[in-house]
């Protein structure tokens, strides 16, 4: 049996720091600021719990685990991990980016080129792959933090003056290394058990070294503080104000390593700034977890799409021409999302014995995901006009008689109740305009890099040479010497 959503609450329960709101907390599975977010990922334990066949497989040692730590050495286990993982995002409508499925699909990604870390360092890559038996055999829900803090972009991590802005490595003994300093972004850190840490920014060789680390530690380790931001959760006025805000918000939180000791057996990378690169892109690691968002990202493009058609009916604009145009080319996008995550997932490329989605398709995939979701937003806030504004201040506005006769005669919908229709377009805010649909727009963009290094990815990827050579071809075939022409005689 695989694990419950009793089982992973009863494991948060682990006496972690979390700052927020100028406090430290820590039991923060029953704090405002978070219980929400708890139990909308500990459901999908229990959906996972409910639907084995569909959400796990067994592991070599008999575990039951989610498919996400499933090495793809079949076409048909990449297709069952890309429809896990779907299935996993239809329990939130797409809104809980980082759900436990993420960041083991990047362990399972290196593991699956075990061999780019053994080139490197066989104790390191055997560091890995006892850590990757130990989380897959727990199905740990993890987060990661592989960015350094923003601080001034135009310095590298050693130029700053302060040597432990960016975490790096204090000292070395025969047990482990000590860390101190900061990383962005966790992502779901009060919702996951373990962190794991690595570098995506760019490094020098010799000058940034003991900047250029990877391992995993659990959250509540000494020494590891979590930072968190603002919880919209806490600051959601009520589940009919903020439906999504009050169950979803699965936070971002800073963390910073205050001299935390971290055993050799969990230390992956160690100095050597070249393989923190080669940790995401030369394995699959990046291929796997961005498969696992591509998944998310068809369920959440359809659920707005269908969003915007309910706030069309409410308003009766639904059979207007250029509305259903709008909705049509909303459609047309989320379609085309789809139609590209199916071929990551059908058409897949052979690498190392195991079947991942080809490298310039999921690149592409990435880049065209993060440039489309501000569009479709702005799409959908275009049809919903200032109905999403003009909107009663809080769910008890119903309860005052005098009220909720004015709501009854300002929010009138020919196809819906007043009520139905103050639902309806407080879930479009939340959806659209809120700090916690805001934050979405953020999220897309930004999760996973910049835009101009997705962009980066796909110039390095795409077959040029097929291109261009198609160009040459015509060009090679006419000149000016023999210029047949085209003009009448
Ligand atoms: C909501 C959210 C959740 C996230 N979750 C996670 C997570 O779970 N784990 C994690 O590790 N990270 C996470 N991230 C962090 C994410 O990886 C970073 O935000 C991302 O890598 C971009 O880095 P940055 O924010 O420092 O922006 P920057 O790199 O500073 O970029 C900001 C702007 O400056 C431009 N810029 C920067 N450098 C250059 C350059 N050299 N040339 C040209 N333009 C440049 C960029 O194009 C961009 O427009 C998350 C981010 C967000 C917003």
């Amino acid at each position: 049996m695989s694990r419950k959503g009793t089982d992973y609450i009863q494991s948060l329960r682990d006496g972690r720091e979390i700052f927020i709101n100028g406090e430290l907390i820590k039991d923060h599975v029953d704090h405002p600021a978070f219980r929400n977010a708890v139990r909308s990922a500990a459901s999908l334990y229990d959906y996972q719990a409910a639907n084995q066949e569909q959400m796990t497989f067994t592991t070599p040692t008999g575990k039951q685990v989610n498919r996400s730590w499933e090495l793809p050495d079949t076409r048909e286990k990449l297709v069952k991990r890309g429809l896990a993982a779907q299935a996993w995002a239809e329990q939130s409508y797409g809104w809980l980016g980082r759900s436990p499925d993420h960041v083991p699909a990047a362990i399972t990604g290196m593991i699956t080129h075990i061999d780019v870390f053994e080139d490197y360092d066989k104790k390191r890559a055997h560091a890995l792959r006892g850590y990757y038996e130990y989380a897959r055999d727990r199905d740990l829900a993890m987060t990661y933090t592989i960015v350094n803090p923003q601080g001034d972009r135009s310095k590298l991590a050693s130029e700053h003056d302060d040597k432990y802005h960016s975490l790096g490595v204090v000292d070395e003994d025969a047990e482990g290394i000590t860390v101190r300093g900061a990383k962005m972004l966790g992502t779901s850190a009060p919702l996951a058990e373990e962190v794991l840490v690595g570098v995506q920014n760019p490094l020098k060789e010799g000058v940034d070294d003991i900047y250029a680390l990877s391992f995993a530690m659990p959250l509540a380790a000494k020494g590891i503080k979590i930072l968190s931001r603002k919880s919209y959760e806490q600051s959601a006025h009520s589940e009919f104000d903020n439906p999504l805000a009050a169950r979803f918000d699965e936070n971002d939180a800073v963390i910073y390593f205050d001299d935390v000791k971290v055993p050799w057996d969990r230390v992956f990378i160690y100095k050597k700034t070249a393989m923190c690169r080669a940790q995401f892109h030369a394995t699959a690691a990046e291929i796997l977890m961005n498969t696992q968002s591509q998944a998310r990202y068809t369920v959440k493009l359809k659920f707005l799409a269908g969003l915007a058609r309910r706030m069309a009916e409410t308003t009766g604009v639904i059979n207007f021409p250029a509305i259903q145009e709008s909705l049509g080319n909303l459609a047309s996008q989320a379609m085309v999302i789809d139609g590209m995550f199916r071929s990551l997932i059908h058409d897949p490329a052979e690498r190392n014995g195991f079947f991942f989605p080809r490298q310039l398709q999921i690149y592409t995939t990435q880049a065209y995901s993060q440039e489309l979701y501000p569009s479709f937003i702005t799409a959908i806030r275009k049809l919903a006009g200032g109905g999403v504004i003009m909107l009663p201040s809080g769910v008890e506005d119903f309860d005052n008689p005098e009220m909720a006769k004015l709501i009854g005669k300002t929010q009138y919908s020919s196809i819906a109740s007043p009520e139905d229709r103050v639902k309806v377009m407080k879930l479009a805010w939340d959806a659209l305009g809120s700090e916690f649909g805001s934050r979405h727009t953020q999220y897309e963009m930004f999760y996973n890099g910049p835009h101009f290094a997705a962009l980066m990815r796909v110039f390095g990827a795409f077959d040029w040479s097929g291109a261009t050579g198609m160009v040459d071809e015509l060009l090679g075939s006419y000149s000016r010497a023999a210029n047949k022409g085209v003009a009448a005689e």
